[in-house]
């Protein structure tokens, strides 16, 4: 696995990526953002590429610019050492890490807001976050020249508010949803889950429970208003302070009150000092 950490050597790997490629095709370079902290969930977006036949980079940056003034950058966890060699392990073969001053240069005045799917949910909690999401997957687009992205479905927001990115600015990438991995209790995987005590590491597979209950009763006809009121009763009644339990229109996010073609069960509820999101299809 190549490790490149200045745009010279992000350059010169991809290109030898590619040159190594069983394909010429763009998507047979494939990109995997991340922040690091690596989890099973974050090696499957690097499998699922890997599957396609695709050469994968794996960026990792904590990036600065989508975490809010009261969110504490300085907590998030790091672990080049464990992640590379998680990356390796994994058949990964460009490790992308930029430093900050890599991203961004002095200088740099660039920044990409997109409406639509980013108002709302982690839109309205986290303001200025999808702005950062935005601008930093479009510059690991053009470093990486990847044809090709995997995400997480965990972050189903995230995965629409580049959809939305790449269909407006004519991006030439393939977007790629991987499901959401999951601890054998249900729980969605997270570099978050680390902070939970084992007291809340009981009650937070919970989160994901209480949308499967709701998502069975919507299917069966139930009116979505109680549905949705009842899910965060039940969260409440277990510990979490709910931020939100929304039953949207799978692309755009706009909340729905009957099932369409494309429906999706969004939550948000906090867990003593953790911020849980989960999401599924209904
Ligand atoms: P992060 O490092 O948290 O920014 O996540 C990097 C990528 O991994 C994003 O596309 C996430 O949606 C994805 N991801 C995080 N957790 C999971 C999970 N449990 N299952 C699948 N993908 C995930």
């Amino acid at each position: 696995m190549q490790i490149a950490r200045s745009m010279a050597e992000i350059r010169s790997a991809t290109a030898q990526a590619r040159q190594n490629a069983t394909s010429s095709d763009a998507e047979s370079l494939a990109l995997v953002p991340t922040m690091g902290a690596l989890h099973a969930g974050h090696l499957e977006l690097v499998r699922a590429a890997k599957a396609t036949g695709a050469k994968v980079v794996t960026s990792i940056f904590v990036n600065p610019l989508q975490f809010g003034a009261n969110e504490d950058l300085s907590r998030y966890p790091r672990d080049e050492a464990g992640d590379l060699a998680k990356l390796q392990a994994a058949g990964c073969d460009v490790a992308w890490l930029p430093g900050v001053d890599v991203m961004y240069p002095p200088g740099d005045a660039t920044l990409i807001s997109v409406g639509g799917p980013s108002a709302g949910f982690e839109g309205a909690a986290r303001p200025g976050h999808f702005t950062g999401v935005a601008t930093v997957v479009a510059k690991l687009f053009g470093q990486t020249g990847a044809g090709a992205a995997f995400f997480g479905a965990k972050d189903w927001q995230q995965v629409q508010v580049i959809r939305r990115m790449v269909e407006d600015l004519c991006l030439p990438v393939a977007i790629n949803v991987v499901p959401t991995m999951r601890e054998a209790s249900g729980l969605a995987m997270s570099s978050r889950n680390r902070f939970l005590s084992d007291e809340e590491r009981v009650v937070a597979p919970a989160l994901y429970a209480t949308l499967n209950d709701a998502a069975i009763r919507l299917r069966a006809g139930d009116k979505a208003a109680d549905v949705l009121a009842q899910a965060e009763a039940a969260l409440r009644a277990r510990g979490f302070v709910p931020d939100y339990v929304s039953l949207v229109e799978a692309r755009s996010l706009q909340p729905i009150a009957v099932l369409g073609a494309e429906n999706r069960l969004l939550a948000a509820a906090r867990l003593g000092s953790v911020r849980l999101l989960d999401n599924i299809e209904v």
